[in-house]
């Protein structure tokens, strides 16, 4: 759930579409089943996320078509490192979220401190369908929880697999959602990065309001629909706080959950920036980072270390021969022995996991360019 800080002036008062998943209750009151936080709502108040309101008796979706921000972003930058890489993808957020974390990197957004704009889906699909030929391959739903935007996605989401089929509906998400309306959502998404935030239950509650559970059930249910249809492929990401979630024992469940469902699966381990309420702890150091990922290596097939420019972590190797399959420098990035046409290792064969997208498009020229500018920063 958003803090709360600035309910008073937070941009979602009302609405006129009526929200799924909710129950009526007696004396006036909603319960919004959406996600596992389950609230109960009183006529004339908000959820937790602050975007689902109850006016008179029935739950609306207040932040229906309402964006906070919009930009086309590299896919990179979701992340998903393994679908269709070198692409962009338009992105869009709106405002509230059903986690309270106080870490959160985009707290201005969930607690509504900017102002919002209006769009329509034919607006949106539009927008989509145009930035094509800026080597766009669909929208993501991202910067704030997306999954209370609900009834947006969907109606979004349908409108261009029936306008535009090719293009693709992305969600980088917490997990935090009911399984009915997961099942719903998840028929119209292509690729999933979903936030692994803790090992354990307690930090959940303690650090984001929220519980474990339903976010492994989410992992799970996601690939075992991709393994069924092809898709959501998904791809998983732990942010390391100092002094939080950062012991080796951490490390060791977070990969022992993901190499149960399947070792490929990739997990992005990003280092953490002092952000909102958590400015005391310092930024992860980078020998944690580094433990992490070989604690992870040891398991995993394919292991990111983010947020750390020109960090070998950030390339993609091949499990079989060790090679470089793709690499990367922050959001840029390179085929090297990743054979586009086979999608296999062009020294061992190894067959990647993922999708490479069209194969006619040239992989991005500006990673030398990128790589100078960085050196000199940093
Ligand atoms: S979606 Fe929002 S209103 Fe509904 S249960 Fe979750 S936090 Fe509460």
């Amino acid at each position: 759930m958003s803090i709360g800080f600035y309910k008073d002036t937070f941009p979602i008062k009302g609405g006129d579409y009526e929200a799924k998943y909710y129950l009526k209750k007696e004396g006036g009151y909603v319960k919004c089943v959406l996600c596992p936080q389950g609230c109960d709502i009183p006529d004339g108040e908000a959820g937790k996320c602050l975007v689902r309101i109850n006016k008179g008796g029935k739950l609306y979706a207040g932040s229906y078509g309402k964006y906070a921000s919009i930009c086309l972003d590299p896919i990179e930058k979701k992340p998903l490192f393994h679908f269709y890489p070198t692409y962009n993808i338009l992105s869009i957020g709106g405002v509230g979220c059903n986690f309270s974390c106080k870490f959160c990197q985009n707290w201005e957004l969930v607690e509504g401190v900017v102002p919002v704009r209006s769009i329509t889906p034919k607006e949106l699909v539009s927008l989509i369908v145009e930035s094509k030929s800026s080597r766009n391959i669909g929208i993501a739903f991202t910067y704030n929880e997306p999954t209370i935007w609900f009834e947006f996605i969907i109606d979004t989401a349908n409108l261009l697999k029936k306008s535009a089929p090719d293009m693709k509906v992305v969600l980088v998400t917490n997990g935090y959602i009911s399984v009915q309306p997961f099942e719903e959502l998840s028929d119209f998404v292509d690729a999933m990065n979903i936030d692994l935030k803790f090992a354990k239950e307690e930090l959940y509650k303690e650090v984001s309001d929220a519980h474990l559970k339903p976010v492994l059930t989410s992992i799970r249910r996601s690939f075992e629909k991709f393994k069924k249809n092809g898709k959501p492929f998904i791809e998983l990401t732990y942010l390391i706080i100092p002094g939080v979630n950062d012991k080796e024992e951490d490390f060791k469940q977070v990969v022992d959950f993901i190499s149960e469902i399947d070792n490929r699966i990739p997990l992005h381990i990003s280092r953490f920036f002092p952000h909102f309420l958590m400015r005391d702890k310092p930024p992860t150091p980078l020998d944690v980072l580094k433990k992490a990922y070989d604690i992870a290596r040891a398991k995993l097939k394919f292991v990111y270390v983010g947020n750390v420019w020109g960090d070998k972590g950030e390339n993609t190797y091949c499990p079989s021969c060790g090679n470089i399959l793709i690499s990367r420098y922050g959001f840029t990035s390179s085929f090297e022995n990743l054979d586009k046409t086979s999608s296999r290792c062009k020294v061992c064969k190894y067959e990647f996991f993922g999708v490479i997208g069209n194969t006619e498009i040239t992989e991005n020229l500006n990673i030398k360019r990128y790589k100078n500018t960085y050196k000199k920063i940093l």
